[in-house]
Order: C-alpha cells, then sequence, then structure tokens
C-alpha cells in the first residue's frame, strides 16, 4: 500500500508495546530498534518516513532500469559474499554439530536464501492464485565469503567460543543492536562491509531471549546519532540454515524452534537489509487512514498489524483480511493481506515470497550503480548495496587442503609423513582441544572418523589403501586439514 499518510507529527512511531503476543516470540526487533532510536532523536521519526515515503520510487526506477537493462546496465553483478560470526559457548557449538553442523546450516542458508530471493522457493505452490502475478524476483544471489579481504581462505564462517552467556548488551529493548557482538574481544568484528554481507549467530538472553533476528541496514545509520551501528543482521543461532527433517533443534531452544526451521529469519532481516519493511507498517495495528503507517509500497495492501501463526487459505484463490480491509473502495484488500510475504511476522512455512515491489525495491538498492536515477538522498539510496555484487573473487574456494584464515594453527603436527600406518597428531600452544578427526580421501569422501577430546591423538591407518589423504583436525573454534601419504 502506498498511500501513507505519516500523520503523527514529532516523533513516536508505534503506537503499542512490541512485546511478544502470548506463545509469539519477536520475530523481528528492527521496529522496537527504531522505536529506541526515535526516544533518543525524535526527528529519527521524520527520517523513517521519508525513507519509506522514498521506496515506491527506487522500485518504479528499478523496472525502468530493468526493461532498458540492455542499453543500461555497464556492468555484471554477482553473488554477494556472506560471512556468518558464529558466537556461542562450548555446549550450544556441540548442540550445533560442531563445525560440520556449522558448516552444513551455511550451507543450506545460503541455499534458502537464493530460493527465496530469486522464485526458486519449492513452496511457491501454496501461493494463491490472487498473488501469483505478484510474486517477485529480486535476481540477487548469494554465496559463502571463500576468502576474506587480504585473500585468505575461508569457508565462509567463523566461530568464536565465549564463556557462557558473556555478551553483555543490554539488548534490542534496551537501546542498542548486539554491538557486543560485533566488536573483537567479546564477539567477532564485521568484514568490510562494502565487500561482504555480516550476519552475526548468537544466543539472545534475558529480556532479549524472545527475539529471532534484527538487523541495521545503512538508513539506519545516521551520524552523530547511532554512527557506531555496524551495519548486518544479528539472529538466533539455532534458526541459522535449514537442513531438513533431520535437523534436531538444539537443546534449550524450546518449542519456537520448530515453526522458524526453514531458515526464513534471515530471509527477513536480509528483507531488512535490502531497506524494505513490514507490510503492517509498525504501527499498533492503525490502517493508513486512520494516524497508520505503512510500507511505502503500492502492491501491498493496506494491512492492520503482524500476521502470527500459520494462516490457513485456499489456494485456489482465498485470502486473509484484517481490520484494514474495507474504507473506501480503492483502499480494500482485494487479495488479502500480505501475510504471506517474508517480511510478515508468521511462521517459516507459511512464508512463500517477496510483493514485486518487496524485490524490486532490494534488487534497486543492490543491483544497480549507486547513485543510478539520482535518488541518492541518503534515505535508502539507489545502489548502496551495489558494492557487495562486484566481488565475485571472493567466492571462489580453496582447493581441498589448504588451510583457512579460520584454520590457521600454530604448533600442529602429524607425524611421521609419509606414514606406513599409525600418525600421531599433536597440538601444542594452541590452548584447544582437539574435537574430531576425519580422514578424508583424494574423492572427497570420508572414510574414517574419530573422537578426541585433548591435545593429541594417533589413529593406525594400517588396512586402508595406500595414497594421498587429508586429514581434518576439528578444534572448538574451526579445523585444520593437512595432507598425509600412506605408504
Ligand atoms: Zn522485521
Amino acid at each position: 500500500m502506498r498511500k501513507i499518510l505519516f500523520g503523527v507529527v514529532g516523533g513516536i512511531l508505534l503506537h503499542t508495546s512490541l512485546s511478544a503476543q502470548t506463545g509469539h516470540p519477536i520475530r523481528c526487533g528492527v521496529p522496537q530498534m527504531h522505536q529506541n532510536i526515535i526516544v533518543k532523536h525524535p526527528e529519527y521519526a521524520e527520517k523513517l518516513r521519508a525513507q519509506r515515503a522514498s521506496l515506491q520510487g527506487v522500485a518504479d526506477f528499478y523496472r525502468q532500469y530493468k526493461a532498458n537493462a540492455g542499453s543500461e546496465r555497464t556492468t555484471a553483478v554477482s553473488a554477494i559474499p556472506v560471512i556468518f560470526h558464529i558466537i556461542l559457548d562450548s555446549a550450544q557449538f556441540v548442540n550445533m554439530g560442531g563445525t560440520t553442523g556449522i558448516a552444513k546450516r551455511c550451507d543450506s542458508q545460503i541455499a534458502v536464501l537464493n530460493h527465496d530471493f530469486n522464485r526458486e522457493n519449492a513452496d511457491s505452490f501454496k501461493i494463491p492464485s490472487g498473488w501469483k502475478s505478484l510474486y517477485g524476483n529480486s535476481g540477487i544471489r548469494f554465496g559463502l565469503a571463500r576468502k576474506d579481504a587480504s585473500g585468505n581462505c575461508s569457508p565462509g564462517y567463523e566461530v568464536k567460543i565465549i564463556a557462557g552467556n558473556t555478551l553483555t548488551d543490554a539488548g534490542y529493548d534496551g537501546g542498542d543492536e548486539f554491538t557486543s557482538a560485533k566488536v573483537t574481544g567479546s564477539g567477532l568484528a564485521p568484514w568490510d562491509n562494502s565487500k561482504y554481507y555480516n550476519v552475526w549467530c548468537v544466543n539472545f538472553t534475558g529480556s532479549s531471549s524472545d527475539l529471532l533476528g534484527i538487523t541495521v541496514c545503512k538508513s539506519d545509520v545516521v551520524a552523530g546519532w547511532n554512527s557506531s551501528y555496524e551495519v548486518g543482521v544479528v539472529m538466533l543461532y539455532t534458526l541459522l540454515g535449514s537442513t531438513g527433517p533431520t535437523n534436531i533443534p538444539p537443546a534449550g531452544t524450546g518449542s519456537w524452534y520448530n515453526p522458524f526451521n526453514l531458515g526464513r529469519t534471515l530471509t527477513h532481516e536480509t528483507g531488512h537489509f535490502f531497506e524494505i519493511w513490514h507490510p503492517s507498517g509498525d504501527d499498533g495495528g492503525a490502517c493508513p487512514w486512520s494516524s497508520g503507517f505503512d510500507d511505502g509500497l503500492s502492491d501491498t495492501p493496506p494491512q492492520a498489524d503482524y500476521t502470527y501463526g500459520n494462516p490457513t487459505y485456499t489456494i485456489a484463490g482465498g485470502t486473509i483480511h484484517d481490520g484494514c480491509e474495507f474504507n473506501a473502495a480503492s483502499e480494500k484488500q482485494p487479495v488479502g493481506i500480505a501475510c504471506l510475504s517474508y517480511m510478515d511476522y508468521t511462521d517459516d512455512n507459511a512464508m512463500h515470497l517477496f510483493t514485486t515491489m518487496e524485490a524490486e525495491v532490494m534488487a534497486g538498492m543492490t543491483l544497480v550503480p549507486t547513485g543510478s536515477g539520482g535518488i541518492t538522498s541518503g534515505t535508502g539510496s539507489i545502489g548502496e548495496n551495489y558494492s557487495l555484487t562486484q566481488n565475485p573473487s571472493l567466492l571462489v574456494a580453496c582447493p581441498l587442503g589448504v588451510s583457512s584464515t579460520i584454520e590457521t594453527r600454530s604448533g600442529l603436527s602429524i607425524y611421521p609423513n609419509p606414514t606406513t600406518g599409525e600418525i600421531t597428531i599433536t597440538v601444542e600452544g594452541a590452548g584447544e582441544q582437539l574435537n574430531d578427526i576425519a580422514i578424508v580421501n583424494i574423492l572427497g569422501q570420508t572414510v574414517k572418523t574419530v573422537s578426541c577430546g585433548k591435545e593429541y591423538y594417533s589413529i593406525d591407518l594400517s588396512g586402508m589403501s595406500k595414497g594421498i589423504y587429508f586429514v581434518k583436525c576439528n578444534f572448538a573454534s574451526g579445523s585444520v586439514t593437512r595432507k598425509i601419504l600412506l605408504q
């Protein structure tokens, strides 16, 4: 719904408490974060209104740009390198399946993003007929960051093991955006945000323990107000990725895991990162024509409030309506509310699309050169994320056997090498135990795994075919792979 009245002057954008409805977590901390900024800087409310009011122009521009792409597009775009910064205590790390489990989740999360942002989601058959024509395709793609800014190899994630819940932020309802996760020491510093999309996976605690994710996008950061904010997403670690029905929720996550286990927490938050908002306007249930707010887009109908759970409608055309359904004829919800958008608050399995204009805004912010179209007001500027799409070399993985940045361990030895049978692995000075060891053949097949739990270990390889193998040593915070020859 494009019609934005923004009738409240001077400040308070949000009308009601944002505390969780009974039985529901807070899917998204962005409205509360905005509210916190407004309390400190009332002018921010006007900035938010201007940002949303500018979005229709971005969508319209990108539609035209795409239509003229043959003549206007001058440079290619590649997938955006994503780096996952994972900050857990040792028990949480074990529950994630160690580095093997984390790698699996990162892979599946990238797949979810690529499906959801490119009309490739397998559950699109659930889109009601009235919404089929609004099934948007942003064209934005993602890949694991396989090189750091210095050219060192990376698996696309880095892990920091912390002692218990030592991220000490006041939390999203205390006025910050989880800074402690984003700085060296308590957390992990961002990689160059002009080249990488930074995602932090943490365990939200205390008054933030009901939160699933929170995002800072470029237009959220205002010099002099909150310039310490770092763009990117912080999300609940248990919701990283979607590895299918065999993906066992880590201990302690309760029932919240199950309706949010398809990787769409990051789909939703990434929508914010590309400057789009909740269709209901974060106004506590009001309609746009009665002092409510909106997402600034004309293909999401006016909507009163967030939608929770898994609303039912018939695929043949049934729709969901709410209190903003009827006003003037032009303000109806002809195809129902956009509760099936990734930007509403439903369960993961009830979300099926970005609308056409949601997708066009995100593409306009990302896939065209900065400054295109002359919309560079700083309220969400065309091409603001373009630099993220210009680094294809960062997506190229190192050959198997080459240590990654996070995998560097001085003092790790494997001997003898070459060997005729037994090898011994020792770690000196690293202060970490070997969790487990995998022996991988030159076809990439794991042929032997052992659990260790100490600083050294010996493995008998006699009986295995002679030849080259890779010994992958997994630690709490990464792994090292070395090549050996069995003679
Ligand atoms: Zn949100």
